[in-house]
């Protein structure tokens, strides 16, 4: 996961790396007041997930509140590379010396980590890289060895950062690294790492991604989620921590275990063709334990699909037997009572079938079919999608 700037920042604070005292807002009148808060010059930041916000016009410098309020205006709704400003970033102003490069990020070439750094920061890093490489340092670290203040001060100087502010530019960036781990970051990026006039070193920008994977032991780390570019269904699964992502079609589809979904898929959209191109709608795969609670979730995600005609349900009974599908289905179907109201199609194969199917014969239900084979279901579901 990609942070916004403002994000980052809040890391930052967290581990004591040293930034520019500043809000978040999305209205012009708070950027406004802000400003008056500060009662110097800011900086009004767009807060988009993309580079180069400074050369599009989405960093402004604002010596009084008025220009705040102005740039606030400019900047608020402006599209960078595709990415509508939503949020703005007020930022005291800092006085700049010097402005310098540091990042740390996962090399997964080289199965190792990595730190960058450079003298001549403030441009794109590939920039430097091209026309004076000799000025950026690639430096190697032990992920166990990791970097203390000894080695943080060895990176600034490789960078070629001047000697007064080696040992300022140390705490910084050893501050940076602990971030990095910390957090479960695979980048944390500064760019400018400024020095001040009086030999202060700030970190005035800031891009962190990170490591989803370690969710898990970071709880802190969902309220960085941006849900407002996720589709509604997809976050609705979310929450019932259901593995859905969401199509354009017409046919709900629901099985347990990926391969079994994803061929699912494929003969839906090949019965599909029949009857005028109905697609399928959405993956969801529900997993081994398909008991009814999630098959009621299920159902209620694909249901409140407005696009959805016809749900086909594709199981095959492994652990969880089809007995117990079948009572998940005639279970949810209960559960959801009224709200469930599009015809379902339901294969089911595998251990204890014969019951499973006795089971759902004897519910009976108004909305459901039961179909032998997955191509006769296929074909069946893409019918009624098409009204037929
Ligand atoms: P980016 O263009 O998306 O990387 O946004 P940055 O936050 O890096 O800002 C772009 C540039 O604006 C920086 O390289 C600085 O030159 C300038 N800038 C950012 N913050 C300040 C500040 O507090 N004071 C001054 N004088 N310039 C700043
Ligand atoms: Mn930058």
């Amino acid at each position: 996961m990609d942070l916004f700037e403002y994000q980052a920042k809040e890391l930052f604070a967290k581990h004591g790396v040293p930034t520019s005292p500043g809000r978040v807002t999305d209205t012009v009148a708070d950027a406004r007041k802000i400003a008056e808060e500060i009662g110097k010059a800011v900086m009004v930041k767009a807060q988009v997930k993309v580079g180069g916000r400074g050369k599009a016009g989405g960093v402004k410098y604002a010596a009084t509140p008025d220009d705040a309020q102005k740039y606030a205006e400019d900047i608020l709704g402006l599209d960078i590379k595709g990415h509508v400003v939503k949020r703005l970033l007020v930022a005291e102003a800092s006085d700049i010396a010097e402005e310098y490069y540091i990042s740390f990020m996962l090399d997964r070439a080289n199965r190792n980590y990595l730190a960058m750094c450079s003298v001549e920061g403030g441009v794109e890093i590939e920039e430097v890289a091209v026309n004076s490489p000799d000025r950026l340092a690639m430096i190697a670290v032990d992920p166990v060895k990791g970097v203390d203040l000894a080695f943080a001060r060895s990176i600034a100087e490789q960078g070629h950062l001047p000697a007064e502010v080696l040992d300022a530019a140390a705490v910084t960036i050893q501050k940076l690294w602990e971030v990095f781990i910390a957090e479960d970051a695979t980048l944390v990026e500064v760019n400018p790492l400024v020095r001040t006039p009086d030999d202060q070193i700030l970190a005035l920008d800031g891009k962190v991604t990170l490591d989803e994977n370690a969710s898990f032991r970071q709880p802190g780390h969902e309220a960085f989620a941006d849900h407002s570019a996720t589709d509604p269904l997809e976050l609705k699964a979310q929450e019932s921590d259901l593995n859905y992502v969401k199509l354009d079609g017409e046919v709900g589809i629901i099985g347990n275990g990926a391969g079994l979904v994803m061929s699912t898929l494929d003969v839906v959209a090949y019965a599909g063709e029949k009857h005028g191109g109905v697609k399928p709608a959405n993956f969801l795969d529900i997993g081994g334990g398909a008991s009814a609670a999630v098959m009621a979730a299920g159902l209620d995600v694909i249901l409140g699909d407005e696009q959805v005609k016809s749900v086909f349900v594709n199981v095959f009974g492994g652990i969880t037997a089809c007995d117990a599908v079948a009572n998940g289905i005639v279970g949810a179907l209960k559960t959801l009572g009224d709200s469930a109201n599009k015809p379902l199609v339901v294969r089911l194969d595998g251990n204890n079938v014969e019951e499973g199917r006795r089971i759902l014969a004897e519910a009976n239900h108004p909305l459901v079919t039961v179909v032998g084979t997955m191509d006769e279901a296929a074909d069946k579901a893409a019918a009624l999608a098409a009204g037929k």
